[in-house]
């Protein structure tokens, strides 16, 4: 909600009150930094700067990708969109597009790859959920200083080709929530 600039000026002495809004916002921006740079981030906007543009996939945890895109393909009658494989993760993706989102079936390349630790602990599943963000960096900085535990402090490259996070479940009610921004 629009607040005038002069009514964040309460901590000021009195004379401030008089200021016209460009010399109170340069006299707020000098005076409190860190509270100016809070108030910039949460002006006109719900909650803070960070934009949730859509889910974007579901991660989908399976033994095999051949044999698990049977169900979301023939079932289903999902377009099998390819596959990736991301070395950095010992994993290979298959996405399945569904709407403004997709399913991304996850197979393990290597017995100590994530996806491997997760089939064993828990069997084929929903691994995680991933948020489309406007601006990933900006998004985890401010996920920072609301005290979110971040799983990567700076983003990494994901399957075709888009800048990735993980945020620990322990924030999240359990859910392991994956940013990514793509082109
Ligand atoms: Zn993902």
């Amino acid at each position: 909600m629009f607040r005038p600039l002069t009514s964040y000026l309460q901590p000021l002495e009195a004379p401030a009150s008089n200021l016209q809004p460009l010399q109170a916002s340069y006299l707020l921006i000098s005076s409190y930094p860190n509270y100016a740079t809070n108030f910039l981030i949460n002006y006109n906007t719900k909650g803070g700067a960070m934009k949730v543009l859509k889910i974007d996939h579901l991660g989908i945890a399976v033994n095999s990708i051949d044999q698990g895109k049977n169900f979301w393909m023939d079932v289903l009658g999902l377009e099998f969109e390819g596959s990736e494989t991301v070395d950095e993760q010992k994993v290979t993706t298959a996405f399945f597009p569904v709407g403004e989102s997709e399913v991304e079936l996850l197979e393990s390349t290597a017995p100590d790859g994530p996806i491997a630790r997760y089939l064993e602990k828990k069997g084929e599943g929903i691994q995680h959920v991933a948020f489309r963000v406007e601006n990933i960096d900006s998004a985890l900085q401010e996920l920072k200083e609301k005290g979110i535990r971040l799983i990567d402090e700076k983003p990494r490259k994901g399957a075709g080709g888009a800048k990735i996070a993980f945020l620990h479940p322990k924030s999240t009610n359990g859910v392991l929530v994956e940013l990514c921004e793509r082109d």
